[in-house]
């Protein structure tokens, strides 16, 4: 007998007309987890189910599917794109945050697990019929704002926001979403609040508060791609939040809620701008399901 035929394609996988969705995941696979990915069994479902327009558990179910030459050009360039460190949630154009996805661009900070608790903290400390206005400082993506109205049919809700790219994903995610009727967007520096005095019962806000000195321990992937203006503060990174709790000292009516998040190590001196600022009352932590001191919650005297 004759040996095989051992054409080119023997020594870059199957034929590339026979490449099935299963071969593409374990290929892009071992193809990020070489680059460093996070996650990148992950990553790979994720991409496939962009790409053919399926959920994880179609793509589940399609794995002997086989793909077509203009699926698997397209999942190669994303899964390049990927293993050069582009964030999956820019690739994506989204980002899932409380279990509804949000548009994400270079302009807006990607949401984080992390926000949820800020979510579910004031979900959990707020009567859930009583109708409400809340001021979202430094909005982002919207991601906290939206997520309070869909969440409370009765609140209503500012998002204030200094980039104005930003403030427009806000507002896009406010209407796709389906909250915009209950949602005012406004571009404003959430250092100088354009309300007037105790106008909100609950203030949010997730503001920049990385210091330019801890530079050397952020993630690379984020300060290539992520907005530094979402990301750094002034002032040893506390310039955001002090100037949320003296804001919020102002607009919260008396018993109003001030909810912040701050890095891990950075609690104490939120707790103490609350302290001295004499106009909160029950200041406490809230920590995460990692136990990591990130939120602190306040009510106004
Ligand atoms: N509030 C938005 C978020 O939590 C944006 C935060 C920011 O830009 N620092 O994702």
């Amino acid at each position: 007998p004759s040996p095989p035929r051992r054409g080119a394609d023997a020594c870059h996988g199957p034929p590339r007309h026979d490449v099935r969705l299963k071969d593409y995941e374990r290929d892009a696979a071992r193809r990020l987890t070489e680059a460093g990915v996070d996650s990148p069994r992950l990553c790979a479902q994720l991409l496939a189910g962009h790409v053919l327009g399926m959920d994880r558990l179609h793509c589940v179910l399609a794995a002997e599917r086989k793909l077509t030459p203009a699926e698997l050009h397209d999942l190669e360039i994303l899964t390049a794109r990927r293993a050069t460190g582009e964030p999956l949630a820019h690739i994506l154009g989204a980002r899932e945050f409380f279990g509804r996805s949000f548009l994400v661009t270079l302009h807006t900070l990607i949401p984080r697990p992390e926000t949820e608790l800020l979510v579910e903290t004031a979900l959990e400390l707020l009567p859930a019929r009583h109708p409400l206005l809340f001021a979202d400082l430094g909005s982002g993506s919207g991601c906290i704002g939206v997520t309070l109205c869909l969440e409370r049919p009765q609140w209503r809700g500012l998002l204030l926001e200094l980039s104005a790219p930003a403030l427009d994903v806000a507002r896009e995610n406010a209407v796709r979403l389906g909250a915009a009727a209950r949602l005012k967007a406004l571009r404003a520096d959430m250092r100088a609040v354009p309300l007037r005095a105790a106008a909100c019962d609950l203030v949010v806000s997730n503001p920049p508060y990385i210091a330019e000195a801890e530079r050397g321990e952020v993630m690379d992937e984020v300060l290539r791609f992520e907005p530094h203006s979402a990301l750094f503060s002034p002032q040893n990174g506390l310039a955001h939040l002090r100037a949320a709790v003296s804001q919020a000292a102002r607009i919260l009516r008396s018993g109003g809620l001030l909810l912040l998040e701050h890095g891990a190590r950075q609690g104490p001196a939120v707790r103490e701008f609350l302290s001295s600022a004499s106009a909160f009352t029950g200041i406490a932590a809230r920590r995460d399901l990692a136990g990591l001191d990130r939120c602190t919650l306040a009510r106004k005297v």
